[in-house]
């Protein structure tokens, strides 16, 4: 039996992954193709390289990605510290000099007498023959898998449970929205009596929303992303275009709905799902968009009751590989159906630079218990790590879609103060104390 550990790739996750493992005195084979072999986004042959902005977002330890960072420092981070050391003035938001960050990563990772750093593509064959002979092995791919591991992950998971592209709605927090003009009820109160909210549109709100929607700027697609429409993903401002009124018969259909205040059908209703458990996140349902980030948020805060909307996740479409998380996955991000079988990353539903990097120490850190005979340890519900791990293990009905850490995934408090810094307030305390806790428990 194989007592070694593999990892493959060596981006934000796979280099957090084994840095976690090999300074717990864990030994591990490290894989990354480039340069041998690039992805269609990356430019060097660095680890952890940053594919696009060199922003680590905020640095402010009162903010949920401040939140995170420090709980990553707390568990021995490289990617955090490391960033710091090559920041470059970014406001509150931790910006690193992209070529010095990822040099020192990799000299770090390269230069550890505990890390085999092998370069070339790793498939799906070399998967199987390291798990039929018992060895541990984390995918780490990124967003850009290659195919044969791509096609490979999808077979596991019976196809349905891996996407290839994100087309996500955008999210907002449930205590933003303006309740005096949204309603709950479902399509013609069927299943789940009150799970959906409506956003009821009257015609004149209708046709300004449609027009305000067609002329605002789309984010362009890159070359390899030209191919990812599929059914059911097509942006809303492309439906909108087809015909002024195709969205009020389509994706916005008033149909079985009835709005209070007028007690008839509105012209035409945008609908909110629950995106978790508690209720604490909507998702927009059918938005799917590719608007700027700027003017989505503009266009998107005429839907009526959404002027005072807060957004913690904006629409995209674009190229992306996940995971059904809670579907195929343990809260400690082992395929429950294929033992020995991690992922971390990107791929585990989790959306950035940071939250990758996160769930790559999460993963490393239970390879080496494993190692050394040790249970998981799941992180409590209430820290960052927590929160991030509910996410892609709560089961509600929802479109499953990648998430960067925001405050709607933190829990609110059992006494939830009305305002909203309060209320922030008691969610970090809560965090900070429940990560003690985790923590204490990992050493
Ligand atoms: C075009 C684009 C732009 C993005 N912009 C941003 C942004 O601005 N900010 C942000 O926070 N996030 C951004 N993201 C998301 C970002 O990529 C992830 O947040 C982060 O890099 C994911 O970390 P990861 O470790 O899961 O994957 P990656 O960092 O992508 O690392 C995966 C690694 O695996 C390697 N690999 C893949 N397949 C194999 C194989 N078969 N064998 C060996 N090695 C392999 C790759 O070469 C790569 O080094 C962007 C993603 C894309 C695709």
């Amino acid at each position: 039996m194989s007592q070694e550990i593999i990892i493959v790739g060596a981006g934000f996750a796979g280099s957090e992954c084994a840095w976690a493992c090999a300074s717990r005195g864990v030994p591990v084979t490290l894989y990354e193709m480039r340069p041998v072999k690039m992805t269609p986004a990356h430019q060097t042959g660095h680890f952890s390289e940053l594919v696009c902005s060199n922003s680590f977002k905020s640095q402010d330890p009162d903010t949920p990605a401040g939140q995170l960072k420090t709980e990553m420092t707390a568990l021995g981070s490289l990617v955090i510290p490391t960033g710091q050391k090559h920041s470059v003035p970014g406001g509150s938001a931790l910006a690193v000099d992209r070529e010095n960050y990822a040099a020192e990563v990799t000299k770090t990772l390269e230069d550890h007498p505990l890390i085999t750093v092998k370069r070339e593509e790793f498939t799906p064959e070399m998967a199987q023959a390291h798990l039929a002979n018992g060895g541990q092995l984390a995918i780490c791919t990124g967003p850009l898998t290659t195919d044969p591991l791509s096609q490979w992950l999808a077979d596991l998971t019976g196809r349905k449970h891996l996407y290839f592209y994100d087309a996500v709605s955008p999210t907002v927090e449930a205590d933003s929205l303006d309740m005096d003009i949204i309603f709950a009820q479902s399509r013609y109160d069927k299943g789940g009596g009150d799970d959906y909210l409506n956003c009821p549109f009257n015609k004149e709100e209708y046709d300004a929303f449609v027009e305000a929607l067609v002329a605002a700027e789309q984010v362009p697609l890159k070359g390899f992303e030209k191919a990812i429409y599929f059914e059911g993903c097509k942006p809303i401002e492309e439906i909108a275009r087809k015909g002024h009124d195709s969205l009020r018969f389509g994706n916005f259909k008033p149909v079985g709905l009835t709005d209070p205040r007028t007690d008839r059908r509105p012209w035409a209703a945008l609908q909110l799902r629950p995106e978790n458990r508690e209720k604490t996140l909507y998702s927009l349902v059918a938005c799917q968009n590719r608007l700027k980030w700027g003017v989505q948020k503009e266009v998107l805060q005429m839907v009526p009751g959404l002027r005072d909307a807060e957004f913690v996740r904006l629409g995209v479409i674009h190229r992306n590989t996940y995971i059904e998380a809670p579907k195929a996955l343990t809260p400690w991000l082992e395929f429950r159906d294929h033992p020995g079988l991690f992922v971390a990353g990107q791929l585990t539903g989790v959306e950035g630079y940071v939250e990758s990097a996160a769930m790559g120490i999460y993963v490393g850190i239970t390879l080496a218990r494993r190692a050394q005979g040790l249970e998981p340890a799941v992180p409590s519900r209430p820290s960052a790590y927590g929160s991030l791990v509910s996410h892609l293990q709560d089961e509600t009905e929802r479109d499953f879609a990648p998430m960067n850490i925001n405050w709607g995934l933190f829990p609110d408090p059992p006494d939830a103060p009305r305002k909203k810094d309060e209320r922030r307030q008691k969610k970090l305390d809560a965090a900070r104390v429940a990560f003690q806790s985790w923590k204490d428990q990992l050493t």
